[in-house]
């Protein structure tokens, strides 16, 4: 039996259809028979070649859901419990990180392991069926993966997806505390799913900024109380809007999830003194940030915190965050159209146009 996947040969080479052979599957291992994948702003890097040290050619679809079809020995879900055949599965996209490296066992940042692989970006094609956009998943022994809850449903699950387990490390990065005013900055998939935490974890008032305008529709249905317009408010409407609603004195905590230089230099500005700024969505090098340390950073006694990557706890607690919320925080509306595998192209071209939220990927289709 073959499988087919949609591979990457090369940045900016259109993505074709391959046949691929049924894997061997090595004892604590699972063939997932794909339910969903996802095309995020990764895939859209990964397509430029902007993503450093990618094995090309790969099979993109690093956040999936499906149907575990094929289990050899034992496989232990996160809940304690064995996986069986036949349960819905997703699985934390991370895997081989080797918890002995300086990263893993010094510093603190087991998402800067040397060893690290993720499914769908730093796995070849070449060595398997390592990302979503395919029939089958191979999940070698030991990558971490769960049964599905019983509550959430893969569409639930995908339109989170990616963007809600990052969201998840943006939020602890941002310790947001009960009645702070929370400045969100982008509303693609990562910072909708921050907006719907930061009201989860406390905050009194969320701020979002971004476009285009029926993005903000959503991040109001997501939670946020006030939405800005980048296209329609000017820079020093959004200053103002802002300084009305928290006393003159700015934001308690901004998190940037946008990917623009400027916003970082507009969300330093917008930050009260003593407040903290994180920053999550420039995940490519998009260009220098003009900052002025007096003004920005050490007048106003402000920290200011990176965010890279999720662990494997970000992706347990996103389960549970779905469990418990997901039948009042519209996370399946973010997966905004499904895609065949024939037409992934489109659903990349779509993704960057930004003409959706997020295109979901059906590989029976
Ligand atoms: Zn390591
Ligand atoms: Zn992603």
């Amino acid at each position: 039996m073959s499988i087919v996947a949609a591979v990457m040969p090369a940045p900016r080479a259109r993505v074709e259809l391959r046949e691929f052979p049924e894997p061997q599957i090595e004892s604590g291992g699972m063939l997932l028979r794909t339910l969903y994948s996802e095309v995020c702003g990764t895939d859209v890097h990964l397509w430029h070649g902007r993503l450093a040290g990618v094995p090309y050619p790969i099979i993109p679809g690093h956040v999936s859901v499906g149907i575990a079809d094929k289990i050899r020995g034992e496989v232990v879900g996160t809940g304690g419990a064995p996986i069986r055949e036949g349960d819905r599965v997703v699985f934390y996209d991370v895997h081989r990180t080797c918890g002995r490296c300086y990263a893993c066992a010094v510093s603190g940042t087991p998402t800067k392991c040397v060893k690290r692989k993720v499914y769908g970006i730093t796995d070849s094609a070449n060595d398997g069926l390592f990302g979503g956009w395919s029939q089958a998943i191979y999940l070698e022994p030991g990558v971490v993966s769960a049964v599905l809850p019983e509550k959430v449903s893969p569409e639930d699950y995908i339109g989170g997806g990616c963007g809600l387990i990052t969201a998840v490390h943006a939020v602890d990065r941002a310790a947001i505390r009960l009645a702070d005013r929370v400045l969100v900055q982008g509303t693609g998939a990562v910072g909708l799913s921050i907006i719907a935490l930061a009201r989860l974890a406390g905050a009194s008032t969320v701020v979002a900024i971004g476009a285009p305008r029926d993005r903000l529709a959503l991040a109001a249905r997501m939670g946020a109380s006030i939405t800005l317009d980048l296209e329609r408010a000017t820079a020093e409407e959004r200053r103002l809007t802002i300084l009305e609603a928290t006393g003159g004195r700015g934001v308690d905590v901004a998190v940037e999830a946008s990917g623009s230089p400027r916003a970082v230099e507009e969300g330093l500005r917008l930050v009260r003194d003593g407040g903290r700024y994180v920053i999550a969505g420039h995940y490519t090098n998009a260009g220098d940030s003009t900052i002025n340390a007096h003004e920005h950073i050490n007048r106003k006694h402000l920290e200011i915190r990176g965010c890279w990557g999720s662990e494997a706890g970000h992706f347990v607690r996103a389960l549970t965050i779905l469990e418990e919320h997901a039948h009042h925080v519209p996370w399946r509306d973010i997966a905004a159209r499904i895609y065949p595998l024939a037409q992934v192209n489109d659903a990349l071209a779509d993704a960057e146009a930004m003409r959706l939220p997020k295109a979901l990927v059906d590989p029976s289709c």
